[in-house]
């Protein structure tokens, strides 16, 4: 096949452009998004320069977890000029781009358009820009991968055995990118009741941390799934912010990857 196309020379401005790190699932709705706005912000408190790519096209979520949610970001000399979150980490959505609710019906072609506007952006002196990648494995992440070239990526997974398969495709569309994977994510692992603190397993246990262990990934650590989690995503409050136990968990999975 074709060998590593360069990157964009947008991300080289300088000389040294911010590193790309793609964060991926097999299928929406296990917390990729939340995994990244997190870890972002746990970076960010680390001593990183942050940035964050909301490559979702068709559904954006980053601008309501990071709190930016109805901002439109300037643009330079044809260029975006990233948003700053009020959690240090600058950032571009496609939700900064369109009404909320008009997302998206768009087709690969014009989403892929959108998100080449949203990476080539003035990123400054960010040392590592986290790219939220639509979940799926199809062809507008193989585009995305493929062009952009990122470092090193990340893949989040619920313990569940259909999670799993899809985690594998992931895996897999980063092998086929040669992007390395840093590692796995296991989401939602473990519920306590905060009614009789009782803990039980919703999805399972440590399917993901066997499945890292197969293919050969580094298994990043898991994140419960908890009410504190949902509700401080939703208020746009991330909780890797915060002071709590949840902080630390993010902050540790940070850790790994800032290495
Ligand atoms: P994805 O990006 O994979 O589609 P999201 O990050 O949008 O998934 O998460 C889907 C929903 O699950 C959101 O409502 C989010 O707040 C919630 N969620 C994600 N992770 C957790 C968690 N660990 N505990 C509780 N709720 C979570």
């Amino acid at each position: 096949g074709p060998g590593p196309a360069a990157r964009p020379s947008a991300l080289r401005d300088g000389g040294s452009g911010p590193i790309i790190v793609a964060v991926g699932s097999g299928k929406g709705g296990v917390g990729k998004s939340t995994l990244t706005a997190n870890l972002a912000v746990a970076l960010g408190r680390l001593g990183r320069k942050v940035g964050l790519v909301d490559a979702d096209v068709y559904g954006p979520s980053q601008p309501t977890l990071l709190g930016t949610l109805g901002q439109r970001p300037e643009s330079e000399a044809e260029k975006l000029v990233p948003i700053e979150s009020p959690y240090g980490v600058k950032m571009l959505s496609m939700g900064h781009l369109v009404e909320p609710g008009r997302a998206l019906a768009w087709r690969g072609p014009m989403a892929s358009g959108a998100f080449g506007q949203l990476v080539d952006a003035h990123w400054g002196d960010t040392e590592i820009v986290l790219l939220d990648l639509p979940p799926g494995t199809g062809d507008v992440q193989i585009t995305m991968v493929q062009k952009y070239r990122p470092a090193g990526a990340v893949i989040v997974s619920t313990p569940q055995d259909l999670a799993l398969i899809d985690a594998r495709r992931a895996a897999e569309l980063f092998a086929q990118g040669k992007v390395p994977v840093i590692g796995l994510v296991e989401n939602m692992a473990g519920y306590i009741c905060p009614h009789c603190g009782g803990e039980s397993d919703p999805f399972g246990r440590g399917g993901a941390e066997a499945a890292a262990a197969e293919a050969g990934f580094a298994f990043l650590g898991r994140i419960p799934l908890s009410l504190s989690v949902r509700e401080a995503s939703d208020a746009g409050t991330p909780p890797a912010a915060g002071e709590g136990p949840d902080a630390a968990l993010f902050i540790a999975i940070a850790r790994q990857v800032a290495d």
